[in-house]
């Protein structure tokens, strides 16, 4: 579907204000009128993957307001774990679990396999549709690297002081905002989606 579908609005499906404005300025120069949902229903976010689960939020959004909606879903994958946490990442300790009880499991998984510096990515998924769900154009973004502990870093949120970045030297958690940005997941998938709408007729 071209991006002539996207005349009016474009809601972002998600309650997290700090994302929807990150949202809004990495889309700013594809001049497309990108708002924050003004109300959106409860969804399950029970799919397979960060694709289903981003599609998911955006079908619902987009059949609720009668407009186009953007969402994003995120996680983290772990190769040792076959993909874990993965769409699980916010609850893999157990339903409303908080990230210091993830990171907990988490490690403690590891430490029982013997692994040293295992492999892992962020991924995010970010799609926009339209109502009747059609897909106007969709984007996923990777960050690779090691899990490594002692968590270490006071920055970022979730799994970031669990995970080593080797071009960057350090731990996502110590790094400042704008080159987490530059380099997270979110960041790669949305230029990516910003710059397919640009090229897209
Ligand atoms: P969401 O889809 O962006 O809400 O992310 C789901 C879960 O993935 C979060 O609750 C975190 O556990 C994890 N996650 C996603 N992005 C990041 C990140 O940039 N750093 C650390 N953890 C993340």
């Amino acid at each position: 579907m071209s991006k002539d579908a996207l005349t009016g609005p474009i809601y972002v499906a998600t309650t997290n204000e700090h994302k929807a404005r990150e949202i809004a300025e990495i889309l700013a120069d594809t001049g497309l009128d990108i708002r924050p949902a003004p109300a959106l229903p409860e969804v399950v976010e029970d799919g397979e993957t960060f694709r289903d689960n981003a599609l998911l939020k955006a079908r619902s959004a987009a059949e609720a307001l009668g407009a186009p909606a953007l969402a994003d879903d995120s996680g983290l994958a772990v190769d040792v774990l076959g993909g874990d946490p993965g769409v699980r990442s916010a609850r893999f300790a157990g339903e409303g679990a908080d990230a210091q009880a993830n990171n907990a499991l988490l490690v403690e998984r590891l430490t029982a396999l013997g692994v040293t510096d295992p492999a892992a990515a962020f991924v995010c998924h970010v799609v926009i549709v339209v109502p009747g769900g059609e897909i106007v154009a969709e984007a996923e973004g990777r960050v690779e690297g090691l899990i490594r502990w002692p968590e270490q870093g006071d920055r970022g949120f979730g799994y970031d002081p669990l995970f080593f970045h080797p071009p960057s030297g350090c731990r996502m958690a110590e790094l400042a905002p704008e080159a987490k940005n530059a380099i997270s997941h979110r960041g790669v998938a949305l230029r990516l989606l910003a710059q397919r709408l640009r090229e897209s007729p």
